[in-house]
């Protein structure tokens, strides 16, 4: 519990507001406690004696005293003014208590709203503050759907417990406290009866209630899956549909949701007991004390306000104490889920600055790839073996070879995505690991394959990240990327929103923002992973010369899917599984009969 009041310190004012408004939320509904036995009396005519005769006391309470000035105060009243006005003053004393019990337990509620709000801002930024910082290896497809369960499930399990927590800890055990020792006043055996009861239906409620928790936290796994299957399917619409797999998605995805389904129906069905248990168990407590203690009215023992006045106060406590079991349940619960948030806050980033990493603002020579392996944390076989690699400044590599030759895997290196398992990577003669990880990838612009966009506007997208990036630069950029002429053909120009992942262009005009995007960070190094997919061949023309603009002057490595690319390289890498298997310029590489010469031929057909 002290973990999850952590989170709380940045609204320890609102808290404290209200706490304050809970404590006296619970002074009300404990003051109406006493209120409740003069007006019975009144009403029954009771002569005016406080407790019945025989629940003698052995100490004059605080509570005593406050109760006999009660009474006496009443039967002045009564005598003075008649029991018709009494019995006025005290209605209407019960229904201001209950006014200010209710106006409190609003400003709790009000004073809270920000609380839980903030409180789960808090958690989700940084979460996302958190996924922007773990390693790419990090993430695989099941991992996203767990991530998005934790990021929003989870969190507002939290917040549910966070009520739970202010709840608990201000207002309840004050109720019950303040009912406790009017009952414990009234006639300890009755109460210790009562309590006997209590512990009994809290036993039963309690085993119910473990066996709940159990079952939501494996509900909680289930959403995830069944939310990693959501993001799937709406990652792959087009393939989906374009291979006719509807019918096959659909049925992955009720499979697992019917799963999750069936796990809810016995989650609901279990908690859905705990309520009509508990009245149950309740009214059983009730009727039993009932008997009790009428019978000790019968018999003289206590006057029949005093008894009435227990079974409210015994009342009061019943709906406390309910909320004080599910308040722990639920901050139990609460507690569940945030260790699975924190889980992942506590993720340790494998990939950052080492202690005193060197700053680097210019690339001078060249990158020297050095005996170079890597393998996938989960894979079986190394992806990349015995690398040795020279780029030196100015030249382009292209790297050509079949798919899963391992030519992502070799560009991911360069930037840190992933850190070599064998061998180092140098950059000027510095290993890349010692240095400062920002100006590391600030020497590099990333052209990927599927043009990634945001949804946002066309400047932004161009200028991402970069603050400093006047309105100029960013056309000069986009003039560069042959794109300024498509741009201001849109409705709104350069502030068009482009949709989500730039639905609303067209693949080329895709392609030329990300390279206007690479122009305008104008990076020494270049990674380009050129794009397979087939545009027209004017598109096709004004993608080339944009990159060609990109690549002038400029370090690149290529993975290279067009000869007209492979052909201007300075040098042609043909790796085949994870091995450097040919090397050379495009023309001595034709004259042996090698894997790239098939590569050619097969794209000449
Ligand atoms: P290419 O870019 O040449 O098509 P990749 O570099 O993408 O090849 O892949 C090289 C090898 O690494 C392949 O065998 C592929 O299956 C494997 N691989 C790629 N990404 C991952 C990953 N995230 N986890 C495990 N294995 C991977």
């Amino acid at each position: 519990m002290l973990r999850l009041l952590r989170y709380f310190s940045p609204y320890k004012r609102l808290l404290l507001l209200a706490v304050v408004s809970n404590l006296l939320m619970s002074l009300f509904l404990v003051v109406s406690i006493p209120v409740l036995q003069p007006f019975l009396q009144l009403l029954f005519d009771v002569p005016d004696k406080t407790a019945g005769g025989a629940t003698v006391l052995k100490e004059a309470t605080g509570i005593r005293a406050v109760e006999q000035a009660i009474s006496g105060y009443f039967a002045d009243l009564v005598r003075t003014q008649g029991r018709e006005q009494a019995l006025l003053w005290v209605c209407g004393l019960l229904v201001f208590t209950f006014l200010g019990k209710n106006l409190f337990r609003y400003l709790s509620l009000y004073f809270l709203a920000p609380v839980r709000n903030g409180v789960v801002r808090d958690l989700r930024n940084r979460l996302v503050a958190k996924i922007l910082e773990l390693p790419l290896s990090y993430f695989s497809e099941a991992r996203k759907g767990d991530l998005i369960s934790r990021a929003s499930a989870d969190v507002q399990e939290v917040d549910s417990s966070i009520i739970g927590v202010v709840e608990s800890v201000a207002r309840e055990p004050i109720v019950i406290l303040g009912s406790l020792a009017f009952m414990l006043y009234v006639s300890p055996t009755l109460l210790g009866f009562a309590m006997l009861l209590m512990l009994f239906s809290g036993l039963v409620i309690g085993r119910l209630g473990l066996a709940l928790r159990r079952q939501s936290k494996d509900a909680q796994g289930n959403l995830g899956v069944v939310l990693a299957l959501l993001e799937e399917t709406l990652g792959g619409l087009r393939i989906i549909k374009g291979f006719n797999a509807q019918r096959w998605q659909l049925a992955r995805y009720e499979r697992e949701n019917t799963r999750y389904a069936a796990l809810l129906t016995r989650i609901n069905r279990r908690r859905d007991l705990a309520s009509p248990l508990s009245e149950f168990l309740g009214i059983v407590a009730v009727a039993t004390i009932l008997w009790f203690g009428a019978r000790q009215v019968f018999s003289g023992q206590m006057t029949a306000p005093t008894f009435i006045t227990f079974l409210y106060a015994f009342y009061n406590i019943i709906e406390p104490a309910k909320h004080l079991s599910a308040a722990s349940y639920s901050i139990r619960k609460g507690l569940g889920a945030l260790e699975r948030v924190e889980a992942l806050l506590a993720e340790p980033v494998s990939i950052r600055d080492q202690e005193g990493a060197q700053s680097v603002q210019a690339f001078e020579r060249a990158i020297e790839f050095r005996g170079v392996s890597f393998q996938y944390p989960n894979a079986e076989a190394p992806a990349l073996k015995g690398i040795d690699l020279v780029i030196p400044k100015g030249k382009i590599i292209a790297l050509v070879g079949a798919s899963g030759a391992g030519k992502s895997t070799l560009a991911d290196l360069l930037p840190r995505f992933y850190d070599v398992v064998e061998g180092s990577i140098l950059l000027d003669g510095v290993d890349i690991r010692r240095l400062r990880l920002r100006d590391l990838r600030a020497l590099m612009g990333i052209v990927s394959q599927e043009a990634i966009l945001f949804n946002d506007t066309v400047r932004n997208n161009i200028a991402f990240g970069l603050e400093d990036a006047s309105d100029a630069d960013i056309e000069a950029a986009a003039r560069a990327a042959h794109a300024h002429e498509f741009i201001i053909a849109l409705p709104q120009g350069y502030d068009t929103n482009i949709g989500e992942r730039g639905t609303k262009l067209s693949g080329g005009q895709r392609q030329r923002l990300t390279i206007a995007r690479a122009l305008l960070r104008n990076p020494p190094i270049l990674i380009l992973d050129e794009a397979t997919s087939a545009l027209d061949s004017e598109s096709e023309k004004i993608v080339q010369a944009a990159l060609h603009r990109l690549l002038k002057n400029r370090t690149a490595l290529v993975i290279a899917h067009r000869l007209s690319t492979v052909q201007h390289a300075d040098e042609i890498v043909v790796l085949d599984r994870g091995q450097i298997v040919e090397r050379g310029r495009h023309d001595s590489l034709m004259q042996q009969s090698g894997i790239y010469r098939n590569l050619v031929a097969l794209q000449a057909l």
